[in-house]
Order: C-alpha cells, then sequence, then structure tokens
C-alpha cells in the first residue's frame, strides 16, 4: 500500500510518499516547504498563502522523487490538526480534492500521533514514551489502554515558542533553535532562571520572560545556554517521571527542538542512568513532514479507520488522547 501524506498544521508544508511492504515503513519521498514570517511569529492566514501557493509544487516533487504517477497512490491522508486553522483548512482542501480526484480513500491524521508512529516506524523501539517537542507542542505522550495518553505536557507555550520568542527578542532569525543551540555552545556562566516543574507538566512562559528581562545584563550567549539547560532539565525530569510512572523502557524523542544535540544528550543521560534505551529519528523526521502523516494514514486505513469526506472537518484542538488507537 502506498499513501500521500500533507502535513500542514503550521509553518510547514510537507508531502509524503510512504509505501508499507512487508509490515515495514518504506519512504519513498519526503518533501517540505516551510513558512518563515519577515517579522514576529507566524501569521496564521500568510502561512496558508504559503501553502496553498507552494503545495501543488510540493506534491509534484515529491511525486517526481518517488517516480510514482498519481494513479500508483492507493491512499490520501493530511494532518486533521490540533494546529493553526488557516493551515489546517488548506492542507485538508488539498486533500479532499485529491482523494475526489484520484477516486482514493482519504484519512485525517493526529498530528502529535503522527511525529509517534513514524519513530516508531523508522527506529527500532517498540513502545516508548515520546517526548514531543516542537514550536507549538510540548507533550510527554506513551501508550496505554488502547489509546496515546498525554502524560505531561506544557501549561502555557510550547519549548520551541520559548526558543523562538527569545530569539526574536536578541533579533536571531526564523527559527532562532538552532541559532539559540550554536551561541549557547560558546556560553560559559549559568543565569539562575525560574525552574518550572508543576507536578508531570512544565511552563515556560516564566523563564522567557526572566530571560528577556536580562538582555543587555548577561551576555547572549549565557542567556542561550541557561534557558537551554534550565527548559531541557525540565523535559527530562517530566520524561523520566512518566518513564517511571508507565514503566516504559525505551525513551523517543520527536518535534524540531528534538534536533537540538543538547537535548538529545541530556535526554540519553536520562535514559542511560535509568537502564533504558534512547531513540531519535533523523531530523527530517522529527521536524514537522509529510511521511509522518503518511504513514500514521496507512496505520489507521488498515485498521479500518478510512473517513468518509463530511468526517474530514479539521479539529483545531484535537487531543492526543481522543483518538482511538485501533492499529496497536
Ligand atoms: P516543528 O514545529 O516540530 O517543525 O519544530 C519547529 C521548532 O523547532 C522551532 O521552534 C525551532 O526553533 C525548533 N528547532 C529546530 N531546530 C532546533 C535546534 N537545533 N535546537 C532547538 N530548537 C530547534
Ligand atoms: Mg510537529
Amino acid at each position: 500500500m502506498i499513501c500521500l501524506g500533507i502535513e500542514g498544521t503550521a509553518h510547514t508544508i510537507g508531502v509524503g510518499i510512504v509505501e508499507k511492504k512487508n509490515n515495514k515503513c518504506n519512504v519513498l519521498a519526503n518533501v517540505s516547504k516551510m513558512y518563515k514570517p519577515k517579522e514576529g511569529g507566524i501569521h496564521p492566514r500568510e502561512a496558508a498563502n504559503h501553502h496553498s501557493k507552494y503545495l501543488p509544487n510540493v506534491i509534484k516533487n515529491a511525486l517526481e522523487k518517488a517516480k510514482l504517477e498519481t494513479k500508483e497512490i492507493d491512499l490520501i491522508a493530511f494532518s486533521i490538526g490540533p494546529g493553526l486553522g488557516p493551515c489546517l483548512r488548506t492542507a485538508a482542501t488539498s486533500a479532499r480534492a485529491l482523494a475526489l480526484l484520484l477516486k482514493k480513500p482519504i484519512v485525517g491524521v493526529n498530528h502529535c500521533i503522527a511525529h509517534l508512529e513514524i519513530g516508531r516506524a523508522l527506529t527500532a523501539c517498540k513502545d516508548p514514551v515520546l517526548l514531543y517537542v516542537s514550536g507549538g507542542n510540548t507533550q510527554v505522550i506513551a501508550y496505554m489502554g488502547g489509546r496515546y495518553r498525554v502524560f505531561g505536557e506544557t501549561l502555557d507555550i510550547g519549548i520551541g515558542n520559548c526558543l523562538d520568542k527569545f530569539g526574536r527578542e536578541v533579533g536571531l532569525p526564523f527559527p532562532a533553535g538552532p541559532e539559540i543551540e550554536k551561541l549557547a555552545k560558546k556560553g560559559k556562566k549559568y543565569v539562575a532562571l525560574p525552574y518550572s516543574v508543576k507536578g508531570m507538566d512544565v511552563a515556560f512562559s516564566g523563564i522567557l520572560t526572566a530571560c528577556i528581562n536580562l538582555i543587555g545584563k548577561e551576555k547572549i550567549e549565557d542567556l542561550c545556554y541557561s534557558l537551554q539547560e534550565t527548559c531541557f532539565s525540565m523535559l527530562a525530569e517530566v520524561t523520566e517521571r512518566a518513564m517511571a510512572h508507565t514503566e516504559k523502557e525505551e525513551v523517543l524523542l520527536g518535534g524540531g527542538v528534538a534536533c537540538n544535540k543538547r537535548l538529545q544528550n541530556i535526554i540519553k543521560t536520562m535514559a542511560e542512568e535509568r537502564g533504558a534505551k534512547f531513540y531519535c529519528p533523523k531530523n527530517e523526521f522529527l521536524v514537522d513532514n509529510g511521511a509522518m502523516i503518511a504513514w500514521t494514514g496507512i496505520l489507521m486505513y488498515e485498521s479500518g479507520m478510512e473517513m468518509k469526506l463530511e468526517e474530514t472537518k479539521v479539529r483545531q484542538n484535537y487531543r492526543t488522547d481522543e483518538v482511538e488507537v485501533k492499529w496497536r
């Protein structure tokens, strides 16, 4: 079975073409185009316009890369939520049009779950605790009792958003995460910032404000270093607590912020210290991508979760634990 998956929850429009063969995930193409705001954060309408402008070409490129014709596609999948309304609707409308045109079945995929499923497909992990860290989302997710449940999450902004907002204040280009990572390597002094873990959850807006207030008083490199150390330690703490609670022995990373080598290192060390295994897919599959939507679409379709067109309305606030996981 070959599926074309469209990702379009936020800044990235992506198309993945994935084949399931002998129970293995074979990524035939994974093409993305990212919207970068000229100033400020993501403007949902502008991002959606970007997506509708570039999607036809991204689809074309993906088909070329996969060396396939449209008639060889068996299934259309798209990111149904959570995400920004205008972006979601652009991806959904295109997916519906493709499904109608090609007379193929359609499934809407939960974006957070797709991050977890692509990690399970492309690494050796089987039943991990996922630390999903992206621009808008920060969640600790694991499978229990027939669903993917959220064992901890941000109470305010996503970790990526926290990094990007700080970066904007000091004039770094969007996305600021990679720039902050580079600067943090030159940081030497730890500047105390409010460490904010509340039970199983984390919060970043207080740290962000504290860090912004220190601009001009401390070196930027030291602030980047301290921001990373504080936020990543908090994430390690709640992830470890979820592992202890669920008694799972694997940890998986997902989301764009997981490209950060320091975060990978902290989570890997935490895992090793408790005798657990650490897994992290390639960057291409950590950031938002179409392949994860296509793969999860196949899993859903094969377990009978095909959708009628009228069921494909986007779900901006779609929760991870709303999905009945019929494929596990
Ligand atoms: P996503 O929404 O999953 O595509 O991830 C985008 C987020 O990942 C943005 O907030 C980026 O700043 C962040 N990001 C990407 N690379 C890195 C990195 N190396 N370190 C920290 N954050 C990163
Ligand atoms: Mg994401």
